[in-house]
């Protein structure tokens, strides 16, 4: 079966920045559970930052909290982790929660901590895509069942 690395809050985990999450719809999860090997995970946990935090933007090659605290290493060793389960479940594709600092592809907030987005990937997503993977949002899903 193919692995597909996976947003863990797309999966229902209570990682987000307000202790919330972000699940897919039953039918939907049910669908990727069957055609894949779910492989979770949340960048921002994993490079060590708390639930609740602050939410956080990039802003150039750094990533801050709306505190203003510099989160970078965080965010740069959450990646890492991806990157490395990417490698170890063989994963050639993510479906990774849209607009995040982390997750985002494509279009994510602008740091300046209004809901605006601009171009851009988030960190983890940034770093998958170098190593090739396939980044898919989930407004897309559908594409890959
Ligand atoms: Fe979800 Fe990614 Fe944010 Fe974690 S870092 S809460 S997995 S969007």
């Amino acid at each position: 079966m193919e692995s597909l690395l996976i947003s863990a809050c797309l999966l229902g985990a209570d990682c987000k920045y307000s202790g919330g999450n972000n699940r897919l719809p039953d039918e939907l999860l049910r669908r990727l559970k069957s055609k894949y090997r779910l492989v979770p995970v949340c960048p921002e946990t994993a490079g060590g930052l708390p639930i609740p935090r602050q939410p956080s933007e990039r802003l150039g090659e750094k990533v801050v909290s709306r505190l203003g605290a510099d989160v970078t290493a965080q965010f740069q060793k959450g990646a890492e982790t991806a990157l490395e389960l990417s490698k170890r479940f063989d994963c050639k594709k993510a479906l990774l929660k849209e607009n995040s600092p982390s997750c985002g592809s494509g279009r994510i907030y602008d740091g300046s901590f209004s809901r605006k987005l601009t171009e851009g990937d988030g960190v983890a997503a940034a770093m998958l895509k170098a190593e090739g993977l396939a980044i898919y949002g989930e407004s897309v899903a559908e594409t890959i069942l």
